[in-house]
């Protein structure tokens, strides 16, 4: 059973969720976009990603937006919790090695997270994305790195799927970001993927300033807002 993580009066965390974690076998999930796969006969991508364009190179994902899952990015998110977070965050790096796309050099690897508006990130008082893509860089020994920047506006979550897209620009490159050269991958981490657009936006300016050669997506959970097959 999972419990979300409770709080006492002085709002520290006194016990954490138990979380039961089950994570996707490889091949669940379409590894460009991260929707979930229903045909045995599609083995990798899904027939949305057929002849699209795309700019992340792959999506890496724990599971659908469930169970432990779901519970432990929102004990995370809205409870601060911080053991539910290493918690999924150890399980999507422990899936990005059974994906087998970290062959590569740890130097030519770097991993960061989608960046959180700086008034959102003092309101809640955590940057639930970079807790995740911090304890991810370290289990992978990958370099962790912030390169990004989001304007003020809504939450993701509070918009339609359009609205979501229309949002698509509010990502910028940091004035001064620690830019690693020659990187051959970014990781780009979430907690949860819905349509896409924010990984997508992220990818296309990073492959623009020429930061990495390959953008992928590394996300606990996916909400697929459409029927893959
Ligand atoms: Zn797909």
């Amino acid at each position: 059973m999972c419990r979300i993580a409770e709080r006492d009066l002085l709002g520290a965390t006194v016990r954490s969720p138990d979380l039961v974690i089950n994570p996707d076998t490889v091949g669940a999930w379409c590894i460009r976009c991260g929707a979930s796969i229903v045909s045995a006969r599609v083995t990798r991508a899904c027939k949305k990603c057929a002849g699209r364009k795309q700019h992340r190179a792959f999506t890496i994902r724990v599971g659908s937006h469930d169970g432990g899952l779901r519970d432990g990015v929102l004990a995370l998110k809205h409870h601060g919790d911080r053991a539910a977070g290493k918690r999924v965050a150890k399980a999507l790096a422990q899936q990005c090695r059974a994906t087998g796309l970290f062959g590569l050099e740890s130097s030519e690897c770097a991993v960061t997270g989608v960046p959180m508006p700086f008034a959102r990130w003092c309101e809640r008082g955590i940057d639930h994305a970079g807790v995740i893509a911090r304890e991810v860089a370290r289990t992978l020994d990958l370099r962790f790195v912030r390169l990004l920047e989001q304007e003020e506006g809504p939450t993701q979550a509070s918009l339609t799927a359009p609205a979501r897209r229309r949002r698509a620009g509010r990502f910028r490159l940091r004035s001064r970001p620690s830019v690693p050269h020659g990187l051959a991958v970014l990781l780009v981490v979430d907690d949860v993927l819905t349509t896409g657009s924010t990984v997508e936006s992220i990818a296309r300016i990073i492959l623009g300033a020429g930061v990495a050669q390959r953008v992928g997506a590394a996300v606990v959970t996916v909400a697929d807002p459409w029927s893959p097959q």
